[in-house]
């Protein structure tokens, strides 16, 4: 049986965070959907022309509005999930405002038919422009269906400020995305201008939901994480290492399954990828937070896209952890391309991107991308169950361009960039003297005075600490010049005046936003890139101790700056491309 819907009290509205619902299509998407959610239905479809500008349509089979109380869901404030102030401490559904319909209606066209599975008959209304024009009996399934059409056609400024049809389907697709994946019970379709882009199964599974709303192949580049910490439960799927996307469309989180956006969340997730992926990409993560409804607060944004940890700091540490832990017990070796070069033979076609899924033969182009996209694909191996060291044992056979060296494994063949090894393994040594307070320093026999603008004056006072940890002991002398009293030791070599320079601009370059850790890391990287060996002929017992060493890293995959250290070949590719199998 629906709640009926009551007008707020002045008191109740004044406690609810105000503002702008409504900015584009995929906003009125979120919120009719949202309704949809609370009111039960078990399918849901959206349908969009021209990117929602021309008409946005979403039916549902959920539980239907008394005909008595359809007008009513139009007027500001009124809503059948809240009654009084004590409800807002305890919110349970995705709306509470009962702001939504109203604020729609004033800015398009709607019709909606609804009928409750008690009656008959079913209801059509009408309303434009916070008008109505209609409320009469029809006939129509049980659920609600609303058509909202010509958005924003009488505020021509807001009309304005909307993007282009395909990049407002893109939002589209993006909250109907988030949608789907927080509730995998619920059936989701999105259909945009005649072609279907999400139908998801609505059978709880997050796999089928991913391949439905991403496409199966991004399945491949995920992993599982699972963890209770402190209060917070969280589980999910996030990137293996070289998984990562280049921005942050692809994560999403959930919190007791409402979509947010949480800056707190994406950073302690990229936190938990540090020097496991390259700069400018970002771990894909979808993942679900199950908190204490007094831990969070829904109630601070109108679109109730941000919440408010209570204590955000728990919250951080839950999720680097849970991540950083999943990822630390992975093998994540990247195996050469699993199919053989195209020269031998040409890539089958691989499962439809979801841009492009179902009869669409208009789209031919992008074949060509992803036929690239098949071969040049890395596969990554992630055996969480892996032994004492994380690398398998092998056995060096040889040095190839001064650069690899070859090693020999149980049936495949490792090849290792020596650079990117010694770079890992000079960076968590120098990581774990600086954690240790054994940062090795050289006093100067006499003092060095070197020129600094006033904004590289102004990095370096604010960095103080940090510089004297990793061994730098300054003083300001006059107005623009620094004395260097004393400069780090890095595996037994005093660091130049250009060093200091580097590291000045580095901390200018990161300015205050990030974290000493963060800013620590990344002169550690500097002094590697250094210190490091390249391009050079490497003996036997050198190669062999390279391996030793690298065998103790806690992350030997990656070199700190997230390129890979190892590729592997199996013995199975191997008799592929020679065709001792087929
Ligand atoms: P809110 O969701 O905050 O309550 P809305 O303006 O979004 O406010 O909706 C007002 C009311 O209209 C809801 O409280 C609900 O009773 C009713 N309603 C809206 N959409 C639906 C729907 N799809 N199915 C059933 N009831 C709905
Ligand atoms: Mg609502």
């Amino acid at each position: 049986m629906p709640q009926r819907i009551r007008i707020l009290d002045k008191s109740v509205c004044e406690k609810i965070a105000a503002g702008e619902v409504v900015q584009n299509p995929a906003s009125v998407v979120k919120e009719l959907v949202e309704n949809s959610i609370d009111a039960g239905a078990t399918r849901i479809e959206v349908e969009i022309e021209r990117g929602g500008k021309e008409l946005i349509k979403v039916s549902d089979n959920g539980e239907g509005i008394e005909r008595e109380d359809v007008g009513k869901a139009f007027l500001r404030h009124a809503t059948s999930k809240l009654a009084d102030e004590k409800d807002l401490a305890r919110i349970g559904t995705l709306g509470f405002r009962g702001e939504a319909l109203a604020a729609i209606s004033a800015v398009s066209v709607i019709n909606l038919t609804t009928r409750t599975r008690q009656s008959i008959e079913g209801t059509l209304y009408a309303i434009e422009r916070d008008r109505e024009v209609k409320c009469e009996e029809t006939g129509c399934a049980p659920g609600t269906c609303i058509e909202v059409r010509d958005l924003f056609y009488n505020t021509p400024a807001r009309l304005e400020y909307l993007k282009s049809a395909s990049q407002e389907a893109s939002a589209v697709h993006d909250i109907v995305a988030r949608l789907a994946l927080a509730r995998l019970d619920i059936s989701f379709k999105l259909i945009s201008g005649g072609r279907t882009l999400i139908n998801t199964p609505g059978n709880r599974n997050l796999e089928d939901t991913i391949a439905s709303v991403y496409g199966r192949n991004t399945l491949e580049d995920l992993f599982p994480v699972k963890c209770h910490d402190d209060g917070v439960a969280i589980t999910g799927l996030v990137s293996k290492p070289h998984g990562s996307r280049s921005n942050r469309t692809y994560q999403s989180f959930f919190i007791n399954g409402r979509f947010v956006r949480s800056r707190v969340i994406a950073k302690a997730l990229e936190d938990a990828y540090r020097t496991l992926i390259m700069v400018n990409r970002y771990p894909m993560a979808v993942l679900y937070f199950k908190l204490d409804t007094e831990a969070v607060d829904v109630n601070v944004h109108p679109a109730k896209l941000e919440v408010k940890f209570r204590e955000e700091e728990r919250i951080r540490r839950a999720v680097y952890s849970c991540v950083r832990t999943a990822l630390e017990k992975g093998r994540w070796i990247v195996r050469a391309p699993a199919k053989t070069p195209a020269v031998f033979s040409k890539p089958e076609k691989t499962s439809e991107s979801p841009a492009l899924q179902k009869n669409d033969q208009r789209v031919q182009k992008p074949r060509v991308v992803e036929e690239t996209v098949e071969y040049n694909r890395i596969e990554m191996d992630n055996n969480i169950e892996g032994g004492s060291s994380k690398i398998p044992p092998m056995k060096v056979v040889g040095q190839f361009l001064s650069t690899f060296i070859l090693a020999e494994g149980q049936d495949c063949v490792y090849i290792i960039d020596q650079h990117a090894a010694h770079e890992r393994i000079m960076y968590e040594q120098l990581t774990g003297h600086l954690r240790e307070g054994k940062m090795a320093s050289q006093a100067l026999l006499e003092p060095v005075v070197v020129d600094v603008s006033p904004i590289e004056m102004e990095a370096v006072r604010e960095n103080l600490s940090l510089l004297s940890a990793i061994g730098y002991i300054i003083d300001e002398f006059g107005a623009g010049s620094l004395l260097v009293r004393a400069v780090p030791v890095f595996f037994g070599v005093p660091q130049s005046k250009e060093f200091l320079n580097e590291v000045i601009s580095g901390l200018i370059r990161q300015g205050n936003k990030d974290s000493q850790g963060l800013k620590q890391d990344d002169i550690i990287r500097m002094a590697c890139k250094k210190a490091v060996k390249a391009n050079q002929r490497l003996s036997p017992s050198e190669m062999d101790n390279l391996i030793q060493e690298l065998m103790k890293t806690d992350m030997p995959f990656t070199c700190p700056h997230g390129r890979p250290v190892f590729v592997t070949l199996t013995r199975y590719q191997l008799e592929k491309m020679f065709k001792r199998i087929v």
